[in-house]
């Protein structure tokens, strides 16, 4: 399975993601969690992305699109769940182009479709772990014990851009730069949608059951 989930910030493409992997095994290539990891690593990559993620802004497209590249590669023949990536339309052409040369295909890209103010309240309570990438909420999915993951034991945060204003900036950047990924796919022929104001299982479920 190759894929990609494209979706506002809060949709659940992370919660879905990770559904998905458990029943098919595909690597996730989350673009947010690999830039995530080289801050907490402090390489220059992570210096430069930080930058921009902090205030709510895309990294530039030839960083993104090279450190992505390289994942897909190393992922080789294996299957693939994209999440994060492509958010722009340059992203889109050069990912088409890579998979061209590396002669692979793309089974779908998913839309996931979520109300705004459904997405600014998750978001609001939005906790990951340190460690596992977990995912909960503060009212909605807490965890057994507060603070902590219920999966690996690690302590959870609360991501540097999920304040207010930082969530209204990412999704005004959603509107301008990613809202476009989705018409390419249209155009392509490639896009589903898939209404995902619902349980992650029912998300997973409709995605895993489209021809
Ligand atoms: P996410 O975890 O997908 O919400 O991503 C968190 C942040 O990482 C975004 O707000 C961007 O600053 C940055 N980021 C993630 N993926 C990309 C991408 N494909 N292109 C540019 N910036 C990205």
């Amino acid at each position: 399975m190759r894929i990609i989930l494209i979706g506002p910030p809060g949709v659940g493409k992370g919660t879905v993601g990770a559904l998905l992997r458990e029943r098919t095994n595909a690597t996730i290539l989350s673009s947010g969690e690999i830039f995530r990891r080289e801050i907490v690593a402090g390489s220059e990559l992570g210096k430069l992305a930080d930058e921009y993620i902090r205030h709510g802004e895309l990294v530039p497209n030839r960083v993104t699109i090279g450190m992505m590249r390289k994942c897909i590669v190393e992922v080789g023949s294996g299957g693939f769940i994209l999440d994060g990536f492509p958010r722009t339309v340059k992203q889109a052409e050069a990912l088409d182009e890579m998979l061209f040369e590396l002669g692979l295909d793309l089974d779908r890209a998913v839309a996931l479709d979520v109300p705004e103010d459904v997405v600014v309240s998750r978001l609001s309570g939005r906790l990951g772990c340190t460690r596992c990438g977990a995912i909960y909420h503060s009212v909605n999915k807490q965890p057994m014990r507060e603070g902590i993951c219920d999966v690996c034991d690690s302590p959870l945060f609360v991501r540097s851009d999920d304040k207010p204003d930082t969530i209204r900036e990412r999704l005004r950047v959603y509107h301008e730069n990613t809202a476009p990924v989705v018409d390419y796919y249209a155009t392509t022929g490639n896009l589903q949608r898939v209404d995902a104001d619902r349980e992650p299982e029912a998300v997973a479920n409709e995605i895993l059951s489209l021809r």
